[in-house]
């Protein structure tokens, strides 16, 4: 069952609120009109490459900015869109939003950034999904291969052959493809050979007690290790403190993401960040020099 139903329905209550104002967000009204009124902002986090911090990418998050409630975070709001297919609209406009994103950046001279996006369940069974994405890059004329789609562990169990087949289309377009909040899924590992993705994203969950707890050093050291022999990049999720950062070094994890670095910001302010983020040092390493 999904998180809306298994709250019977309510999912957001405020201290100061007698009501549960959820009937009024599965109804969908509010959700609609939150699209067509432009409450929708999407947010960026950067992405660090380990072995110099320098931000190579971002993640596309979703925020609703509700004119009475304030900010309403995706936890919230995405299992109501999943449940009512508003989040068939809605992540639509998210890919839409984040490909034209990147493509004002560029056009503001910045060297071109790679951006995921969080694709929802219901929204990777759309049967013209592939078509749609395609039309928002022939749109946007952004390079495909600067787009990347977040999966998760779930989405790839269902229809083995359908997914199959979606996931080849969007690699023959050029997009990336990653699996989100790795290891909180199912345990079978035999899609990571199946499927063609690029990488892997660390749960926060196993990042957050790494150094306290062995259990959670050892898995995610022998995850990086697997993700390693079969070629898939590694970024850990919620790193917040330089402990967890140094061990992550040492396993030789690629990439990270965390409040450590940056929180997710506006578009404004990722563009800022990144005019302000430094040297690519990676980029003056002549490789003849090694
Ligand atoms: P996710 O894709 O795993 O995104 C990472 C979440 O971890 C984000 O929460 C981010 O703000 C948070 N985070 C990053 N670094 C840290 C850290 O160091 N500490 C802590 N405590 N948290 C950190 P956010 O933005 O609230 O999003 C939550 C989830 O909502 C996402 O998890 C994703 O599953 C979903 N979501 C967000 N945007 C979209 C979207 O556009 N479409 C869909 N379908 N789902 C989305
Ligand atoms: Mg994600
Ligand atoms: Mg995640
Ligand atoms: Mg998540």
């Amino acid at each position: 069952r999904s998180k809306a139903s298994a709250h019977n329905g309510c999912l957001l209550y405020d201290a100061g609120m007698t009501e549960c104002y959820s009937a009024y967000l599965t109804l969908g009204g509010g959700l609609r009109k939150a699209i067509e009124e432009g409450q929708f902002e999407l947010y960026y986090q950067p992405k660090i490459r380990s072995t110099d911090e320098y931000a190579v990418g971002a993640e596309a998050l979703l925020r609703w900015h509700h004119p009475e409630w304030g900010m309403i975070p995706p936890d919230q709001f995405i299992p109501v869109a999943e449940e009512s297919g508003l989040i068939l609209p809605l992540g639509e406009w998210v890919i839409r939003r984040a490909c034209q994103h990147i493509q004002e950046w560029q056009s503001l001279g910045l060297p071109p950034i790679n951006v995921s996006v969080n694709l929802s369940g219901r929204q990777f069974l759309q049967h013209d999904l592939v078509d749609i994405v395609q039309g928002i890059l022939t749109e946007t004329k952004i390079d495909p291969k600067y787009l990347e789609l977040e999966l998760t562990e779930s989405m790839l169990m269902s229809d083995a052959h359908e997914t199959i087949k979606k996931l080849h289309a969007f690699r023959e377009m050029g997009i990336m493809l990653s699996i989100d909040d790795f290891g909180t899924g199912y345990s079978s590992l035999a899609y990571l050979k199946k499927f063609p993705i690029q990488s892997l994203k660390i749960d926060r969950s196993f990042i957050q007690d790494l150094g306290v707890d062995s259990d959670d050093d050892a898995i995610v050291k022998a995850t990086i290790a697997m993700a390693q022999s079969l070629n898939l990049k590694v970024v850990a999720e919620g790193v917040e403190s330089r402990s967890q950062m140094n061990l992550l070094t040492n396993y030789q994890c690629q990439e990270v993401q965390g409040f450590l670095f940056a929180k997710p910001m506006s578009s404004t302010d990722f563009v800022e960040y990144l005019n302000n983020r430094g040297p690519d040092l990676e980029a003056f390493i002549d490789p003849e020099t090694l």
